[in-house]
């Protein structure tokens, strides 16, 4: 189930690319957020399932899978306890981190949608954030520096978001494609965010199927291969840290 406070990452993102500026041989930096905890127990699944212990779950298995490939991985939350969105962003704030990752489960209303979907925020298909990473230079040239910033990393958010909803789909079946969650809060995202939907945890089948170990497994698998596929592209010599230190600069 979406969250309306998804992601407010754009001062986090910020200043963890500033922070990079000089990174060079360091692994990636991947936070996994596992959506919902304590009180906050997300979409009721079946049998008294619930949302945040599947999050948690396959969270887990995604930082386990990432590490042993040599990625740096941070979780939001390690446990089941409920997390403000403002506590979310500062369990990630100065963490280097180079991509987000918020997992959820779906549900529907009438328990009968099934299938696997992956969010892009609202500006990954706007220039909202371009024009206003625009506005706030006054340099022309910086501008426009802004802009191309700005834009690189939507595209990079949408290029995240396929290569792990092409994997989950490979895995999963059920392709809901990938969407678009129109937040403001996510204008500004300064390293390539989304939000994935691992299936409906109130469906007969699939619901059964996400409290399976193994299921959650392959769910973790197809996850962090989508990861690790984005991050050596992006690791080519030469798009490294282009767009990152464009927004960054024109943020400051
Ligand atoms: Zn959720």
């Amino acid at each position: 189930m979406r969250v309306l406070n998804l992601i407010v990452f754009s001062a986090v993102a910020v200043s963890m690319s500033a922070g990079r500026a000089s990174a060079g041989p360091d692994p990636p930096t991947v936070v996994i957020d596992p959506g919902h905890g304590g009180s906050n127990t997300g979409a009721p699944g079946l049998d008294g399932a619930t949302e945040k212990r599947i999050t948690l779950a396959i969270a887990r298995m995604v930082r386990r899978r990432l590490q042993e490939r040599g990625l740096r991985v941070l979780l939001t939350r390690e446990r089941d306890v409920y997390l403000t969105l403002g506590e979310r962003v500062r369990r990630a704030n100065g963490t280097g981190a180079d991509l987000f990752v918020s997992l959820h489960a779906n549900a529907s209303r009438e328990h009968t949608q099934k299938g696997v979907e992956t969010y892009v925020g609202a500006r990954e298909f706007s220039d909202v954030a371009a024009h206003r990473a625009a506005v706030a230079e006054q340099d022309p040239a910086q501008a426009m520096i802004a802009r191309a910033g700005a834009r690189q990393m939507a595209a990079e958010s949408v290029r995240l978001a396929r290569a792990v909803q092409t994997r989950l789909v490979e895995v999963r079946g059920g392709d809901r494609g990938m969407r678009q969650a129109p937040y403001d809060v996510l204008d500004g995202v300064a390293v390539p965010a989304v939000l994935v939907e691992v299936g409906f945890v109130d469906h007969a089948q699939e619901g059964a199927e996400l409290l399976r170990p193994d299921v959650q497994a392959r769910i973790a698998a197809a996850i962090a291969d989508g990861i690790e596929a984005f991050v050596s592209h992006r690791a080519t010599p030469g798009q490294s840290n282009g767009p990152r230190s464009a927004v960054a600069l024109a943020r400051r």
